[in-house]
């Protein structure tokens, strides 16, 4: 007996020592989140979702990833309701199936840009009038991807206390760029004005009065107020960093750095509720206030709040430093060694065709059968419509080339172009 279990104690010894090593090493690996949210009502039309239980591969604790968002409701709640109920699964269907985890991330702008626009095909489909911004937040290991239409921004505070912004505001007020698109889409942009010909408040888009370019849902607005995210994708050093995801109750009080600033030192859970309190402390309850905090701790560590930086955004100009193709891998290490962000994806243009891109290997279904690259249907062999076909893309690529899209999302892009009158229904 004795000798048996001392035998089977020398086994176990090398055993140990390997299962903590491999803990260790997947420890190195993944960043430990820790998150917190805070809000106040006023119209009810707020809502947010927190998910850390998502996986890339079902019954695979290992691919985890979170999903974090927040979505703004205008004219009634049912559109931001609609979102936070399916957008997610709608991003995760346009996501071609067996993907390596580097794959996965990489094949995610696409995927989150066909989930936006179905979403809003969908939900438009309903009949139903509202509209919703959407900032939709994963994080996988150490890559945070975020999608956005609308004004609910995502900031990042990141050791050294530089403040960066990984969403771009959709309102028309401030984005030159959508009110050209807008005007040349069919759309007016100008202000309300009340009687006696003054010109009040912010700028909106005609007809509708929309004050924002992008949203989901809104289908009484033109549909050149389109659903085609902003997409960011960044990978953070091993530093990690803070995420403060907010809906613009919190960015009409107060500006980044400030946000940034006001919770410096406290844990994800006390910072959403101080990120809210100051807001209200400055403007007061005056739009629905919504907060999420999400901090990316590097493991090993305890979760240690960012220490108050003495010298205010003078590596901004180094944080952010695009991907070179070839050697990417050694890059990435260097960066995240030197505590710099690097940039991996940014895409902000309003046309589904340059989002969805010339790649064709994943528009096949299994059954060899093209698929619609947005509502993932299936397509006859005479029905699919290149991306491609009779756009100003069409000089530069072939027609019968992938992907391609069902009759019915056809329609809806050409709507988006303006090529097609707005307040025409999608059935
Ligand atoms: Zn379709």
């Amino acid at each position: 007996m004795g000798s048996r279990n001392e035998r089977r104690h020398q086994n176990l010894v090398p055993l140990a020592a390997l299962i903590s090593r491999e803990m260790r090493s997947e420890k190195v690996e993944k960043p430990t989140l820790r998150y917190g949210n805070a809000a106040q009502s006023r119209k009810g039309e707020d809502y947010f979702m927190i998910r850390t239980d998502c996986q890339r591969i079902q019954g695979n604790p290992s691919s985890t990833f979170s999903v974090f968002a927040i979505f703004d409701g205008h004219n009634g709640n049912a559109a931001a309701i609609y979102s936070k109920d399916h957008l997610l699964n709608h991003v995760l269907g346009a996501l071609p199936r067996g993907l390596g985890r580097d794959e996965w991330l990489q094949a995610l702008p696409r995927a989150l840009v066909a989930g936006f626009v179905k979403t809003d095909k969908e939900f438009q489909s309903r009949g139903e009038t509202s509209g919703t911004t959407v900032t939709f937040v994963i994080i996988d290991g150490w890559t945070v991807t975020v999608a956005s239409v609308g004004d609910s921004r995502c900031i990042l505070d990141t050791q050294g206390g530089a403040v960066s912004i990984l969403t771009v505001d959709h309102r028309l007020e401030e984005n030159v760029e959508e009110r050209q698109r807008v005007t040349a889409s069919g759309g007016e942009v100008g202000r309300l004005s009340i009687f006696g010909g003054a010109e009040v408040g912010p700028l909106r888009c005609w007809p509708g009065g929309l004050c924002l370019s992008r949203s989901i849902g809104d289908m009484d607005v033109g549909e050149f107020i389109v659903p085609i995210p902003y997409v960011k994708q960044v990978k953070l050093s091993s530093a990690g960093g803070r995420l403060i995801i907010a809906s613009d109750g919190i960015w009409d009080a107060l500006d980044s750095d400030m946000t940034a600033k006001s919770c410096r030192g406290l844990p994800a859970e006390l910072a959403a509720r101080q990120v809210v309190k100051e807001a209200l402390r400055t403007r007061g309850l005056k739009d629905d206030t919504t907060c999420i905090v999400v901090d990316i701790i590097p493991p090993d560590n305890s979760p240690q709040p960012l220490p108050t930086p003495k010298k205010q955004n003078k590596l901004r100009a180094l944080l952010f430093r695009k991907r070179s193709h070839d050697s990417a891998n050694k890059l990435s290490k260097k960066l995240s060694a030197v505590g710099i962000v690097e940039e991996l994806f940014e895409e902000g243009s309003a046309m589904l065709a340059e989002r969805l891109g010339n790649d064709d290997s994943s528009s096949q279904s299994t059954t060899g059968l093209f698929i619609c690259a947005v509502c993932q249907v299936d397509l006859a062999p005479s029905e699919g419509i290149s991306v491609h076909a009779g756009s100003i893309f069409s000089m530069s690529s072939k027609p019968w080339q992938g992907p391609f899209l069902c009759a019915d999302c056809r329609d809806k892009k050409d709507a988006m172009e303006g090529k097609r009158p707005s307040g025409v229904k999608v059935a």
